[in-house]
């Protein structure tokens, strides 16, 4: 299977990623031939005036990519930008796409609201799930790996590229979405986890700064006493549980929360143990990194050459079905 997924450069990483996107693509370069790229001209789309600082923020989060498993022997990582080709595909793309197509995508007047703040107004903004087809096009992926919000975006790069396919010919296979299990990772406040709530947990952070952040992280509001019952489905920390914990301590932390015989406190023990099990060796890695910041931009570089290589050649192909664009 082929696989592409993108990020954009947000920076230094938390839970929230490992858990909703990270581990899910280290699976999944272990079976698939994986394209993870960097989503830089994504970024554009809706923060087009906050640039500032997006070399560094890149090889941030690439550190924490490779920190956490992504292995540049098994999957290219690359730069979008980096791979011109993608925005002549998304060009042509652009021509076959009705405008309709894209006022519909769910999520495109869901961030006009959320974002306020912003400049959403724009040709890009409304195109910019164009572009993703382009980048997952442009590999011949057939599997997507989204998080349920994300699905109608896939749906609709499966339209682009049957319309595609249709008027000029058998070019492009259709992705399938591909769900993570989980998108949604609770912050220490139980909203969504994200760098803006200030609620994240970050793969930089030392042990220290993460057990005080998970010891402090919100749980179920019921057990505002020690010995006032509670429920694990209704604490967001325990979600992190179901993560970490092994079925012996899930059953155990649960009776004892359902039945007050232990704190929140002591519960909590149990998952940062576990969490503290996984992220130590991710720590002691993006720190060995992050005292490299070359040959990181080393991995990026050699990365987006081969993605480069797979890009030529299809555009090669697109060019000639579509009658334009060829060497002149
Ligand atoms: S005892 Fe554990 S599961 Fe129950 S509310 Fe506290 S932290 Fe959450």
């Amino acid at each position: 299977m082929k696989i592409v997924s993108g990020m954009r450069p947000t920076g230094r990483l938390h839970l929230g990623h490992l858990i909703g996107t990270l581990y899910n693509w280290r699976r999944l370069q272990e079976t698939g031939e994986c394209f993870f790229f960097v989503a830089d001209w994504h970024a554009l789309t809706t923060d087009y005036d906050r640039m500032q600082g997006v070399g560094t923020s890149i090889i941030e989060m690439v550190i924490d990519w490779i920190a956490a498993g992504i292995d540049p022997a098994r999957a290219t990582i690359f730069l979008q930008s980096g791979v011109r080709e993608h925005a002549e595909l998304h060009l042509l793309l652009s021509m076959i796409t009705p405008i309709a197509w894209l006022e519909r995508v769910p999520t495109y007047k869901e961030t006009q609201q959320q974002l306020g703040d912003r400049d959403l107004s724009t040709y890009g903004f409304l195109g910019y799930p164009v572009l993703q087809a382009a980048d997952i096009l442009m590999y011949g992926a057939t599997g997507v790996p989204v998080g349920a919000d994300q699905v109608p975006h896939v749906e609709l790069t499966r339209e682009i590229g049957r319309r595609f396919n249709r008027v000029f010919g058998d070019t492009f296979p259709e992705p399938q979405a591909l769900l993570t299990g989980t998108s949604r990772v609770p912050g220490l406040d139980g909203r969504k986890m994200s760098k803006s709530y200030n609620n994240a947990v970050f793969l930089a952070d030392t042990a220290e700064e993460v057990r005080a952040k998970l010891s402090r992280m919100m749980t179920d509001p019921r057990r505002a006493r020690r010995h006032d019952p509670g429920d694990p489905d209704d604490c967001p920390a325990y979600q992190l549980h179901r993560v970490y914990c092994t079925p012996e301590e899930l059953t155990s932390t649960a009776e004892g929360c359902r039945t007050a015989r232990i704190g929140c406190l002591e519960c909590k023990q149990v998952m940062i143990a576990r969490a503290e099990q996984e992220l130590a060796p991710i720590r002691e890695h993006r720190a060995a990194l992050a005292a490299r910041p070359d040959d990181v931009h080393d991995v990026i570089a050699a990365g987006t050459r081969r993605a480069r290589t797979v890009a030529e050649a299809t555009m090669a192909a697109v060019r000639a079905r579509v009658g334009v664009g060829g060497n002149v």
